[in-house]
């Protein structure tokens, strides 16, 4: 069953719950289901990453002897976006508050999650449009809300960006990615999307959002989706990535 958003927060409110992650009560954090300490110990990713996919290096050797050193996958299989952002690694308390985000939907995470990963990032170069990795629209009727909307929603605010979540379309439902080996999760997701006013990125540069970059198969394939209509630079930013 699911509880009404206004409803959750009502009950949130009328009984002090406990950290979804270390049980300990929650006091006075404005942050449903998690304490400070918890909410301040999200991982961050701090080493040297692959410039293309984001991907943590084990030792910052490759990228001082030849910077743009992409990783393995990078260079077997170019992806489509320019270049993969996260805000931190997909484990412990941030891989929790992504559950509960996500699957119990929890959407009052929303915007500390939003605010969280608005703090952790920086671009090169500004973008023109913020867009949402978008869901069919019946994974949005069982969920309720865009994960990745709520998301991209706090970014344009934080960067004063232009925010565009009716454009980029799955225009076919498809199974949920966490079920899926690598190679299938490209297959799932190719032809998913569509633009439905494809000359409204051209030239633009854009910056696609979702929550959680695994193989970055979506984000992919998203891209090539974008550049066919002649968009600019697609960054792909998530609130977290695998290590691997
Ligand atoms: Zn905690
Ligand atoms: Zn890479």
């Amino acid at each position: 069953m699911q509880i009404h958003p206004i409803f959750q927060h009502i009950l949130e409110f009328l009984i002090p719950s406990s950290c979804a992650y270390c049980r300990s009560p929650v006091n006075g954090t404005g942050i449903p289901r998690f304490c400070g300490q918890c909410w301040a110990d999200f991982a961050r990713i701090n080493g040297p990453v692959c410039p293309r996919c984001g991907k943590p290096f084990g030792s910052p050797e490759a990228l001082i002897h030849s910077p743009g050193h992409e990783c393995a996958s990078c260079r077997r299989d170019p992806p489509q976006y320019d270049q993969a952002l996260a805000a931190g690694l997909f484990e412990g308390p941030l891989r929790e508050a992504i559950h509960l985000y996500k699957y119990r939907p929890l959407s009052a995470l929303g915007r500390p999650l939003a605010t969280w990963m608005a703090g952790q990032v920086a671009f090169d170069a500004k973008p023109d449009i913020v867009m949402p990795v978008p869901l069919h629209r019946k994974r949005l009727r069982s969920r309720g809300f865009n994960q990745a909307l709520l998301l991209a929603h706090g970014i344009s605010k934080k960067f004063d960006l232009t925010l565009c979540y009716d454009n980029l379309v799955r225009i076919r439902p498809t199974r949920p990615q966490v079920e899926l080996t690598g190679a299938e999760r490209t297959a799932n997701v190719k032809g998913a999307f569509s633009l439905l006013r494809p000359t409204e990125v051209k030239s633009r540069g854009i910056l696609l959002i979702d929550d959680v970059l695994t193989t970055g198969a979506t984000m992919s394939e998203c891209s090539r989706v974008l550049k066919e209509a002649g968009s600019g630079s697609v960054v792909a930013l998530t609130l977290a990535r695998t290590a691997e």
